[in-house]
């Protein structure tokens, strides 16, 4: 990873908004910045140069994994640590990742250095550079959604009445695991027949019922990069009626793909998606937005949702993931990895959409 270069970008970005010093503390951004993917840890920039700071549990992994920056092992509190450097500045203007601070940490910063140290909030300074992913992150993003996909097919073979929800989700887990995934990116979602209508619904104990839809929705985390995917299978024949709604479903998801161009906003591709449900009356039953960014975390920028001003660019990881869900009936949603290209998008998720009946 060229840690130097997203840490030589993230410094011309407070030279011009005139920081001295920035505190980053959210971990994904720390192991985006430096490379570090421990826990307790806190990456100070202060006047061009960067000391990480972390804790005696994590010698070893922050000499092995920090790369463009001093280590310091700190005794007591990190926080107490970067203050007494930042205090010697005895006048600056030092940028905090708000969105990461509490109430509790932002008067203690206050309290431990001098008044001539300002603090001052900023949100999505890191997450705006992590938006454009780099040639090396598009290449392991690539490689965890070829992993969640091939678990996730085998789990779907595994589905059939009777067989507990819980227990397909066991199945893709232990296979993701085998395969050498880090994790999985959330709790995998399983939900059958009227369960489906949970657009959350995790993995219960109830066997899947003879009939109806199962939805699954589900992620691994390779080397740090997440990825997401959701098919819905339908257990039994399908009704007339249950086949109109994957259709529209299936075609939301269609459009929201096609309208995937740079230079769009996002809340023109969830316009794209939503137009297609509300042209089949089923659009109250979408309840949720239709995609979100996906990386280092499994949601974070962009956000796919209703006048979402948030303009497409070339290297950005989206999820186009329209659903329905019927209260007493079931749901339905259909989730793909995309990446933004120069004209449009790649969709990365190399699973059928077609309606599978078991
Ligand atoms: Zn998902
Ligand atoms: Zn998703």
């Amino acid at each position: 990873m060229d840690y130097q270069s997203r840490q030589n970008t993230l410094q011309q970005t407070l030279d011009t908004q005139s920081f001295d010093g920035f505190l980053v503390t959210h971990p994904p951004n720390l192991r985006y910045l430096c490379g570090y993917t421990g826990s307790n840890g806190l990456l100070l920039f202060l006047s061009g140069r960067r000391v990480f700071f972390t804790d005696g549990r994590y010698t070893e992994q922050a000499r092995e994994e920090v790369h463009g920056a001093r280590v310091i092992i700190a005794r007591g509190p990190l926080l107490n640590a970067a203050a007494k450097r930042i205090a010697r500045l005895r006048s600056a203007a030092i940028g905090f990742e708000a969105e990461y601070t509490s109430v509790a940490a932002m008067a203690e910063m206050r309290k431990l250095v001098p008044r001539g140290i300002r603090w001052q909030a900023a949100s999505g300074v890191v997450m705006r550079q992590r938006l454009i992913k780099d040639a090396e992150e598009l290449q392991i993003i690539g490689d965890a959604v070829q992993l969640g996909a091939a678990v996730y097919e085998e789990a779907r073979a595994a589905i059939q009445p009777g067989i507990r929800e819980s227990e397909v989700a066991g199945k893709l887990e232990y296979a993701a695991r085998q395969a050498g995934a880090d994790g999985m990116s959330f709790e995998t979602i399983v939900a059958a027949g009227k369960r489906g209508a949970l657009p959350h619904g995790r993995a219960s104990v109830q066997p899947i019922p003879a009939r109806g839809f199962v939805v699954i929705d589900s992620g691994v985390i390779l080397r740090g990069y997440c990825s997401d995917m959701t098919r819905t299978v339908h257990v039994g024949r399908v009704s007339r009626e249950e086949r109109r709604w994957y259709k529209a479903v299936l075609e939301a998801q269609l459009a929201g793909v096609a309208a995937v161009v740079p230079g769009k906003t996002a809340g023109e591709v969830d316009q794209a998606a939503r137009q297609v449900l509300r042209s089949a009356k089923l659009d109250r039953y979408f309840t949720h937005s239709t995609g979100h960014g996906v990386g280092l975390e499994i949601h974070e920028s962009p956000r796919l949702g209703r006048k979402q001003a948030e303009m497409l660019a070339p290297g950005m990881v989206i999820t186009i993931e329209p659903g329905i869900y019927i209260p007493g009936k079931g749901g339905i949603r259909i989730e793909d990895m995309v990446v933004v290209t120069d004209t449009g998008c790649r969709v990365l998720t190399p699973v059928t959409k077609e309606l599978i009946e078991i």
